[in-house]
């Protein structure tokens, strides 16, 4: 009966959140000694230029590797960070790690490359966070135009004056700044008009579809032109076949990032990459 069915349905649902509310503790539980037991590991994924094709960054992206191997991935833990105030130490430890490494090839003058890294928007709303950013650079003395930082849209731009702050001090310092995932959220259109910018990532889900819809193809052309207007550079994420190059290229996007040039990697198989 129909009613047999809700319950079911109930049932399997109740299931499915006891499932995530469990895994949600136990990754609660875990973190701290993982981060000390190196379980978290920062992969590359490299950056390609358009007009080129020569590889010139790379994107920082955090993997949890647990001891049995299995690879944990942001989607599922990020989230959980930025509730409980974990998020912080993370997003620190992949600037660190990704200052390491600049620091270990700065002898590589003519192989340079900028890295950009993941930040949660709550940390940058954090006056003081940018001061604990500014730290880590100096600590490994790191040229911070190699250093770019990306930030999500969210629905509404929540402590725009701190957050127009902070901004203002990276660029002081000359840190770039990233709009990631652009084209998925809703408040695209005001965040580029409000925020100084210096690259927008046009979101992978964008592209995808784009292959199906024409529509999509001319509003991809379109956003960047505007970027372009805006003194924007433009990245798109997600690019899987020479195909969507072939559009990109065609309609003047400036870097492409995705699987048709490689996945995320460790760093020192990105090293050789770069190196090649
Ligand atoms: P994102 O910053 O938009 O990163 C791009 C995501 O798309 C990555 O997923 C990447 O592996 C995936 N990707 C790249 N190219 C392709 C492609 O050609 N095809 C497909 N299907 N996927 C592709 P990942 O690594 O799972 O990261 C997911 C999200 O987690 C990131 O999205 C970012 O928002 C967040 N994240 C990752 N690392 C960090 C971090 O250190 N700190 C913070 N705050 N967030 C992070
Ligand atoms: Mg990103
Ligand atoms: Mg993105
Ligand atoms: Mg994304």
């Amino acid at each position: 009966s129909i009613k047999g069915n809700h319950k079911l349905n109930y049932a399997i649902y109740n299931d499915k959140i006891e499932k995530k509310v469990l895994l949600e503790s136990k990754i609660e539980v875990e973190m701290e000694s993982a981060l000390q037991n190196k379980e978290f590991q920062v992969y590359l994924q490299p950056k390609v230029d358009l007009s080129t094709l020569k590889i010139l960054g790379a994107e920082a992206l955090i993997r949890w590797v647990k001891k049995d191997g299995t690879i944990v991935y942001p989607n599922q833990f990020i989230p959980i960070f930025e509730t409980n105030g974990f998020i912080e130490k993370i997003d620190l430890f992949v600037l660190e790690e990704v200052c390491k490494y600049l620091c270990c090839r700065k002898e590589n003058r003519e192989s340079l490359c900028s890295i950009a890294i993941n930040q949660s928007r709550q940390l940058l709303t954090n006056p003081n966070y940018i001061n604990l950013i500014f730290e880590i650079l100096d600590k490994y003395e790191i040229d911070s135009s190699l250093i770019e930082i990306e930030i999500t849209e969210t629905l509404y731009i929540e402590n725009k004056d701190i957050l127009l702050k902070a901004i203002e001090k990276l660029h002081e310092r000359g840190i770039k700044l990233s709009i990631d995932d652009f084209g998925s959220g809703y408040s695209s259109l005001n965040l580029i008009t409000e925020i100084p910018a210096d690259i927008l990532k046009i979101d992978r889900a964008f592209l995808v579809y784009s292959e199906e819809s024409e529509v999509k193809n001319k509003v991809i052309k379109k956003v960047v032109q505007l970027a372009h207007e805006l003194d924007m550079k433009v990245v798109c994420e997600g690019v899987e076949t020479s195909k969507q190059e072939e559009f990109l290229c065609d309609i003047g996007c400036d870097m492409a990032q995705g699987y048709l040039y490689s996945k995320p990697i460790q760093i020192p198989e990105f090293e050789s990459l770069i190196l090649l």
